[in-house]
């Protein structure tokens, strides 16, 4: 892996447990020498995200649409910065720049964003990883929900199973190197258990 990207709040949320997780993600992710890529604003555990991980030395990509660079802020001293027509084309950049996915906690983009690349992995379109780093358990009813969708049999569990989910930022990046994706058929026959 070379290159991870992170999706997370534009904003900064209600505790300061969440800053921290930003900064250490990022620490874990330069000491690595891993890049970053990430949505490139400077506002919201964006920032502080790829401030951390510019001054641990790390190299940071940052992908906006157009209408975003002043409502988002653009960082403005990356190592590299892509602007882009739309929300889509971000989506598609980041996901071709990237080796694997890492959700911080965030609000609607972030999900959007993480569960449209888990899709792409469940139809088989990618084999990356993408994982969670579920701080405080700010994710946890998120993924009682998804089990429920397993039990009902409108996701196989093989496919609930493709996140990846650590609270610490090392271990979710050492749970990356070891993961192989699943090469089962989304569709669930009606006779199956
Ligand atoms: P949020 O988690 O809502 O604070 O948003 C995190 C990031 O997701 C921000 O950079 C948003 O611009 C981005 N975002 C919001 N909606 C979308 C979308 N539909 N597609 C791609 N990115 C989005």
């Amino acid at each position: 892996m070379k290159c991870i990207c992170v999706f997370c709040g534009s904003n900064l949320g209600a505790r300061e447990v969440y800053l921290a997780a930003a900064r250490a993600l990022a620490e874990a992710i330069a000491s690595r020498g891993l890049t970053l890529v990430y949505g490139g604003a400077r506002v919201g555990l964006m920032g502080i995200l790829a401030d951390t991980a510019l001054a641990a030395g790390g190299k940071v990509i940052g992908v906006m649409p157009k209408a975003l660079v002043a409502r988002e802020i653009e960082h403005g001293d990356l190592s590299e910065f892509h602007t882009v027509g739309s929300m889509q084309e971000r989506k598609a950049l980041m996901a071709d720049l990237s080796d694997g996915f890492i959700a911080l906690p965030g609000g609607i983009g972030t999900l959007e964003e993480t569960f449209e690349i888990w899709t792409w992995g469940q139809l088989g379109y990618h084999a990356k990883p993408i994982g969670f780093l579920n701080v405080a358990g700010y994710y946890d009813k998120l993924f009682a929900f998804l089990d429920h969708q397993s039990d009902e049999r409108f996701m196989r569990r093989v496919h609930r199973d493709m996140l990846l989910v650590e609270s610490e930022p090392d271990r979710l990046l050492d749970s990356f190197n070891a993961y192989s994706a699943p090469v089962v058929e989304k569709w669930i026959s009606p006779g199956e258990r």
